[in-house]
């Protein structure tokens, strides 16, 4: 597939140059300086996580070129807007209104327009919105960059003194109780550092919950990034969660990091495997699920799962 260079300066300049040569009597409209440099298609622009400052020049005039802007929350968006003195029409896209907004945007993307998306904070995508817009765009065959910067996970990332060689973005916990502690499992014998966005008033009982299942692996909490009370805990997700208990529910926006599994600390599949065959044969299956998902701290529903794979194979593919 042949690379489409988004932004390829000389030759829309020069194209533009010669348009203007061609339209001596065309009307001089005041532009903003980027104008004439950049492409029409969907912008992904990255702005701040707290301070103001952290944007980048490019995000700024690709925003000033625009000709319409979609915000997660239009109010928020101004605010940054007014502060870069960027006087362009936004339009709400979220989660709620996609149905609407999304083909309305695609048609205005289709009509050749410059459209930049932007979150409330950080990244658009991750944990934000766009997702959807972005899938409708390839489909569209409508060219889509990005003026990269901010994403709170990666500023967590480097602030967290755990290993950075690899790591696994797990976003939001489920709210539900049982969907947390399933979750949790699942991510148990990743070997890379987990980096989770969790919510100050679910952070207690998730560390609790992680402190069961993970036990001692070093942890991080990276609290208000960029902002005037930005802080860093260190330490096991025990003594986080111990420190959290002391000082009771933290302020503002937090990011939770668990450093990876030692080995010996990675959940056997084969161990369960093979206790759970022997209780297989010696018990019912329900009985069977019970024991072993106690006797290795697992949720019932994935011995269950496994329980009925063992079942369903014959002898040989075992
Ligand atoms: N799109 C954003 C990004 O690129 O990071 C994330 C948006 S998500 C809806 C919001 C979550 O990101 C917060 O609940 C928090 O976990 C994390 N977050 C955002 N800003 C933060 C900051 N300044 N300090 C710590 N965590 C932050």
């Amino acid at each position: 597939m042949t690379p489409r260079h988004p932004i390829s300066k000389s030759s829309i300049k020069a194209r533009q140059s010669s348009k203007r040569q061609n339209n001596p009597n065309e009307p001089k409209v005041s532009q903003q300086p980027s104008q004439s440099l950049i492409e029409p298609g969907l912008y992904i622009i990255a702005s701040p996580i707290g301070n103001l400052g952290d944007i980048t020049l490019r995000a700024i005039e690709t925003l000033k070129s625009s000709n319409l802007i979609a915000c997660e929350d239009t109010r928020i968006t101004r605010r940054l807007l007014s502060h870069y003195n960027i006087n362009i029409p936004t339009t709400a896209y979220h989660e709620h209104n996609a149905n609407t907004a999304l083909p309305r945007l695609i048609k205005r993307l289709k009509n050749n327009e410059i459209v930049s998306l932007i979150s409330d904070a950080g990244t658009p995508l991750i944990s934000d919105p766009g997702y959807r817009l972005v899938q409708a765009a390839i489909a569209e065959d409508i060219l889509i960059t990005t003026t990269p910067g901010p994403v709170a996970a990666i500023a967590a990332l480097t602030l967290s003194g755990l290993p950075t060689d690899s790591f696994f973005f797990a976003g939001f916990l489920p709210p539900k109780q049982t969907a947390k502690k399933n979750r949790i499992y699942q991510l148990a014998n990743v070997p890379s550092t987990l980096i989770f966005y969790e919510s100050p008033r679910r952070l207690s009982q998730t560390l609790k919950e992680m402190a069961n299942i993970y036990g001692n692996r070093p942890a991080a909490l990276v609290r208000e990034i960029s902002k005037k009370f930005e802080e860093v805990r260190r330490g096991t997700i025990g003594e986080l969660s111990n420190e959290l208990n002391a000082l009771g529910q933290p302020r503002g926006e937090i990011v939770l990091l668990i450093g990876p599994p030692t080995p010996e600390k990675i959940i056997d599949n084969s161990e369960i495997d093979a206790e759970l065959i022997k209780a297989l044969a010696e018990m019912s299956l329900r009985d069977a699920v019970e024991k072993i998902s106690l006797s290795f701290g697992m949720p019932k529903r994935q011995i269950y799962r496994r329980a009925l794979e063992i079942t369903s194979l014959d002898e040989t593919e075992l």
